[in-house]
Formats: C-alpha cells, structure tokens, sequence
C-alpha cells in the first residue's frame, strides 16, 4: 500500500525566464486543478499529523499528503484558499530564524528573493486548520554541520516555532533542508522527538514501515507537471521508479 505526500514550494503565476529552479514555482490553476482532481476521486489531502495514522497502517483510507517547504507566503495567499474549498490540510515547512524574511539561502544560486510568512501569518494558516512543521532554524545542510549544531538545528527550530506559534499545540514533523541528510542526521532528528521526515528522495511512501516515517519519499509536483502526468505519479508506480533528489 503506496500514499503519495505531494512535495510543493511555492504557488505563484508568473516566474521571469531563467529563474532558477522555477519549476518549484506551481502556477495557482495547476494547483486548483490538482486539489479538484483529488477531491473529485475522494481522497482526502491531509497534513502529516493527519497522515500519521496512515503512514503507521493504524488507519486506512483514501487519503495522501500535501506539503509545501520554506513557508513562502504565497502558500497563505494562494494555496490556503484551495485547500479551504476542499477541506483539505497540509503541512508547512518553515525556517525558524527566517519568518518574515526572505529565501535569503537561494540568493547565491540566483533565485528570486520573496516573502516568507510571519508568525502572525504562520499562526493564521494554523488557525485556518494547517499545520507547520520545522525545517531547521537557518536552512542549512545538515550532514555538514557537526552533531552539536544539528542537535541545535533541530531541537531550537521546534521550540523557536512553539514559542512564536502558541496556537499549535506541538511542532513534530521535520523536513530535511535539500533534502540532506546521512545516518547521523536521521539519528538526531529521532532524538529530537520528531515523529515524521520528509526527503526530497521521490516516490510514494510505503504503510506500516516505521523505521521509514523519518526518511519519507515524496511526490514531485512542479510547474510542468501536466495534470495528467500528476494523476500517474499519484496513483501508478510513475514516480516510485525516479528515486532520485527533486533538485
Ligand atoms: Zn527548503
């Protein structure tokens, strides 16, 4: 039994041409599209704490993940409204030294710089039935960093998160910034009591392997993801097959 956790960043109309990695940048219509898509088979878009019950085999039912990473605000602006319409909830990701700045990590890379939600915001989207999840305090590759800074990363992100957003009761889902991650970093995401991972590593996420909630695969859905092509990577071995990083 295979769940797809459908991986976004950010949802927005226009990208000038050659951006970098703008096929991170899902048009608002696609998106629509994709949560219409889902909605009219009868599945149910979920937040990971939404998910668990699934992901451990406890539940069943037909169900998948949605979540977005970095905490743009266009994901308040633009997907929230979607996601309302549906009764859907998803997980958002968010850098807990960053709120209300920019994706400064991307400048060397050339990205486009934009804003992410402040907490005010971030708050709203939780009270808005939403989820946020930590993704570290500063986005930085983990494997890189010595065990007492990755222990930092990830035990200061959560209480950062939990003190700026007393309106969610708990932050326990973690996703690894570009996807990095060895042994070592799994190791410590566990200990920093994080009940779900997710990777950048694509496929659909097996049921009832609990050692995999903290190495989760996810769907890769970008701007030239057709809406075709996005029902075969949710519902065929389409994207269980690529494995490999989204970058
Ligand atoms: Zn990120």
């Amino acid at each position: 039994m295979k769940i797809p956790i459908l991986m976004y960043h950010q949802i927005c109309e226009q990208v000038s041409p050659g951006t970098p990695f703008r096929g991170l940048l899902v048009r608002p219509a696609a998106f629509r599209r994709q949560m219409a898509l889902m909605h009219l088979l009868g599945y149910q878009g979920l937040s990971m704490s939404g998910l668990l019950p699934y992901l451990q085999g406890k539940a069943v039912g037909k169900v998948f993940g949605i979540t977005f990473d970095d905490g743009y605000l266009n994901n308040l602006e633009l997907a929230l409204p979607v996601l309302q319409r549906y009764g859907f909830s998803a997980t958002c990701y968010a850098v807990s030294r960053m709120l209300g700045q920019t994706n400064a990590w991307d400048i060397a890379q050339g990205v486009p710089q934009v804003p992410l939600m402040t907490a005010k915001e971030l708050s709203e989207w939780i009270d808005q039935g939403q989820e946020v999840g930590s993704h570290t305090c500063d986005h930085l590759k983990l494997p890189q960093l010595d065990e007492v800074s990755q222990r930092y990363q990830l035990m200061q992100s959560r209480m950062d998160l939990e003190r700026d957003l007393p309106s969610q009761e708990a932050v326990r889902h973690f996703c690894y910034p570009y996807g990095a991650f060895d042994r070592d970093t799994v190791q410590l995401v566990q200990q920093a009591g994080y009940q779900s991972a997710t990777t950048t590593r694509r496929g659909r996420a097996d049921v009832g392997s609990a050692n995999d909630l903290l190495l989760l695969p996810r769907v890769l859905v970008s701007r030239r993801t057709s809406l075709p092509l996005f029902a075969l990577k949710c519902f065929s071995a389409y994207e269980d097959r690529r494995g490999t990083s989204a970058y």
